[in-house]
């Protein structure tokens, strides 16, 4: 089958190389002339475990190939992927990335016969595929739904294990608002195996929201409830996740075998939330509620909570004497595996920091080139050989956990000046860190 994916980036990029690799011939369209010429000879524009092996076997069988040309990909597609950017503009989704790709397409569908079916991969606030991108192609091109299709396909990634679950998903929610974009949308899904849920484009992105929302929920809930731990003193909240993560109904006991579910890793305490989606997820839908009359105390109580995490590494450094101001930052992107840096919490920590006088080395395997290109600061320097710089800092903040700063504890045995450690990732129990001052999110008094 013939796909063309507009917006070529992590959505967009796995999704058209997977789809390659099942045996679709994939045509990726972006505006970014550098991203298609890297792309075109087989060297990803993004880091992502995997991608650069299966994007050069695909573009090897002829499977695949990026173009800047939109209308070229329209020519030689049953199928257009919608996978722009969908940011958050003062809460609110933006759409405008949604608009233009949509009106492009008005227009061909305006000058050309032939029957093609545009689906909805970026996420959109419910009721966008079958209103507003629905709209623009009719009033662009002049023709009604039916001579043109409509669907909307959320996808679930997760940045750095974006192949894996692309490859290997839950389910897929499969959105139309025709009977000609179904049968193409499962025929494009056919060589996966795994529950598969037909509903109509409104649900679609509605279970998007919900899903996101409630992961969100999750780790606002368990951060205001760490915050409290530590404030009262002598509660380890780790201890309290396995209290309270043993109850069957979060780890069911089956065969006599206990299940740990990996939403248990979302109860973790820590400096909040960041990353691509779920912060501007959660408000899209929060300002999306609030527009058409709805309260959304919830909603807004999850990102109060989170906006305020980052804020309480001021506070431990606060127990801190002022005049030692020499600060390594361990990791920059918003979880290890990627370098995606977008409303990373390592990232707000670096700014609040700063802004309080530290001088930083910031450190982070892949994501210290996005970080340059966001913040110049003359007290930032940057420096990937991280182990090196034990000795010359006092005081040491693990933001990302990445698995190569798990040998920090072994450096630390051996580094004889006391140092202070704020871990805002957990990544240690306080009894691994020892002759040294360790502070961590539910546990240390505040
Ligand atoms: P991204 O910013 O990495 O990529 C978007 C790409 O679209 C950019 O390369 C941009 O140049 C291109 N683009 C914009 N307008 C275009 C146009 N008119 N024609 C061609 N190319 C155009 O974004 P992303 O992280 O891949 O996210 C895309 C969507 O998928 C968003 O709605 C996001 O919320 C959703 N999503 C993202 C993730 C994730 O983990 N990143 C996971 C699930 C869903």
């Amino acid at each position: 089958m013939k796909i063309g994916v507009v917006g070529t980036g992590y959505v967009g990029l796995v999704s058209g190389v997977c789809l390659a690799s099942k045996g679709h011939e994939v045509i990726c369209v972006d505006l970014r002339k550098d991203i298609v010429k890297k792309l075109n000879s087989g060297i990803p524009h993004i880091f992502e475990r995997d991608l650069d092996e299966l994007l050069k076997n695909v573009i090897n069988k002829n499977l695949f190939e990026a173009t800047n040309d939109l209308i070229y990909a329209l020519n030689s597609s049953d199928i257009i992927l919608l996978a722009v950017g969908t940011p958050s503009e003062n809460g609110k989704i933006d759409l405008s990335q949604i608009k233009k790709a949509s009106q492009e397409i008005g227009e061909y569908i305006r000058d050309n016969d032939k029957f093609i079916s545009i689906v909805v991969k970026s996420t959109v606030v419910p009721s966008t595929t079958d209103s507003f991108v629905k709209n623009i192609i009719e009033t662009t091109s002049k023709k009604k739904l039916g001579k043109f299709g409509i669907g909307m396909n959320p996808e679930f990634l997760r940045e750095g294990d974006a192949v894996k679950d692309f490859m290997y998903p839950d389910r897929i929610v499969m959105g139309f608002e025709d009977d000609k974009t179904k049968l193409l949308l499962e025929e494009m899904y056919k060589p996966w195996k795994c529950d598969k849920l037909l509903v109509n484009s409104r649900t679609a992105e509605m279970i998007k929201y919900s899903n996101n929302t409630m992961l969100a929920c999750l780790i606002s809930m368990n951060n205001e409830l760490s915050n409290l731990a530590s404030k009262i003193g002598g509660i380890d909240y780790l201890d309290v996740i396995e209290g309270v993560s043993l109850d069957k109904r979060w780890s069911p006991i089956i065969d006599k075998k206990r299940i740990k579910p990996s939403i248990i890793s979302y109860f973790t305490p820590g400096a909040g939330f960041g990353g691509s989606c779920f912060p501007k997820d959660v408000q899209a839908i929060r300002t999306q509620g609030e527009t058409i009359g709805i309260d959304m105390q919830m909603t807004n109580s999850i990102l109060s909570v989170n906006d305020n995490q980052p804020k309480q590494v001021l506070q431990m450094l606060s127990k801190f004497s002022k005049s030692n101001k020499k600060v390594l930052l361990l990791g920059l992107s918003f979880k290890p595996e990627t370098d995606d840096i977008r409303e990373s919490s390592s990232i707000k920590i670096l700014k609040l920091i700063l802004l309080e006088g530290y001088k930083v080395i910031a450190s982070d395997p892949i994501a210290i080139e996005n970080t340059k290109k966001e913040i110049n600061h003359s007290d930032l320097r940057f420096d990937s050989s991280w182990k090196k710089e034990i000795e010359l800092n006092d005081i040491i903040i693990i933001g990302t956990n990445w698995i190569e700063y798990k040998s920090l504890k072994k450096i630390l045995q051996k580094t004889s000046k006391k140092k202070v450690v704020i871990d805002c990732k957990r990544l240690f129990k306080s009894s691994e860190i020892v002759g040294h001052k360790y502070l961590t999110f539910g546990e240390s008094k505040l």
